[in-house]
């Protein structure tokens, strides 16, 4: 019960015209309404007062009584109560889902006799080897997921609706809700009969056991595009979960990953690999041969190829998924310092080293020589 009088808490003056005082109170309501308000318990309380107020104002005789008697005068059948929607059964959402009917068209009613709904949405995560995703596949999966019973047709019910398995409701004609006119607004009521439904079921089908559905295994081919990256989603449509009372189904959505390849490594549409050299070949240069996407390449080393060079290969890489481009392979090479020598090996680099430092006139390196003057300056 609200403290404050009832025009106090619309907002209207004691002479306030029948329209103004419905203009006042969709005003309120909709500004304390819980949907918007949610978890608000001022503004809950404040919309029960608005409530309880309009239930009062908008009634003549009513409201005749409270000008007459105060709140006395309407005591037992105006308090809040009275508005017929906030019984046990009903609840908030009963009333507030009618309110938001009749200012929005319907939009928030929901979950009211056995109305066509959508299928959930599946998620399946599937892991594709480095090569599927570069050149795409077409993947065979096992999908677990309820689909409509075919012997009621998703119903439930024996024979389904053809077979005269339900029975739309006599006491709410197949509404699922009981209405009754409360003032300015039509207050619904979940019919008992039927629970909200609006049909009743005579016998349950034997083969989903009333579900409507039935969980089966099924193969479902997945077309993989190539050039797919780790993270992707693909959207299969329409196979997801069925739909309840022939409403469509959902969607799988296949979510993939793609694993590690042991000498490539994916650098958005270009492949990295890298391919190791012996120190010699670096230094004397030759053709060294690459592992590539379309089989072994030979690549052309000059003399004198440094530790990290990169090569790059056109057209090597992955495709794009949306349009003509295609990325690269970029083959890096990695100089191997050998570790362990033979005899013959150490004496003949022994012997290069020797002749090296003979041809540049003194053990001196230009790097150190850098360095060396940068000291001289600061002396
Ligand atoms: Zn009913
Ligand atoms: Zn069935």
């Amino acid at each position: 019960m609200s403290t404050k009088g009832y025009y106090e808490t619309l907002g209207v003056e004691k002479n306030a015209s029948e329209e103004d005082i419905k203009k006042a109170y969709r005003k309120m309501a909709l500004k304390y309404h819980p949907d918007k308000n949610s978890g608000d318990t001022e503004s809950e309380e404040k919309f029960k007062g608005i409530n309880e107020a309009y239930s009062v104002l908008s009634d003549g005789e009513k409201r005749r009584n409270y000008d007459l008697f105060g709140p006395a005068g309407v005591n037992g059948n105006a308090g809040f109560g009275g508005m017929g929607g906030f019984d046990k059964e009903g609840g908030f959402a009963n009333v507030f889902g009618d309110i938001f009917e009749e200012f929005f068209g319907g939009s928030t009613s929901r979950g009211r006799g056995r109305r066509p709904q959508r299928g959930n949405d599946l998620r399946y995560d599937l892991t594709l080897s480095f090569e599927d995703a570069l050149f795409g596949k077409e993947v065979k999966i096992k999908l677990r997921r309820p689909e409509g019973c075919s012997k009621c047709e998703g119903t439930g019910a024996e024979g389904g609706r053809k077979g005269g398995g339900i029975k739309s409701c006599g006491h709410c004609s197949g509404t699922g809700q009981l209405r009754t006119q409360q003032g300015l607004f039509i207050v619904s009521r979940t019919c008992h009969h039927c629970h909200g439904e609006g049909s009743i079921t005579k016998d349950v089908c034997p083969q989903c056991l009333g579900e409507g559905s039935i969980l089966n295994d099924k193969m479902i081919s997945v077309k993989v595009p190539a050039g797919v990256d780790n993270g992707i989603r693909l959207r299969v449509s329409g196979e997801g979960e069925a739909g309840l009372f022939g409403g469509p189904p959902g969607d799988l959505f296949v979510l993939l990953t793609v694993s590690d390849h042991p000498c490539f490594v994916r650098e958005g549409a270009d492949i990295l690999c890298e391919v190791p050299i012996r120190f010699t070949k670096a230094i004397l240069g030759g053709t060294v041969s690459a592992p590539t996407i379309k089989g072994e390449t030979a690549i052309k080393i000059p003399p004198g190829t440094q530790n990290g060079k990169t090569f790059r290969l056109k057209g090597l890489g992955f495709p794009s998924l949306k349009g003509y481009q295609i990325g690269d392979e970029i083959v890096k090479i990695r100089v191997e310092i050998p570790t362990k020598l033979t005899p013959e090996q150490k004496t003949l680099l022994e012997e290069y080293d020797k002749i090296s430092v003979q041809s540049q006139g003194s053990d001196s390196n230009p790097f150190f020589e850098k360095v060396k003057n940068l000291f001289d300056v600061g002396a």
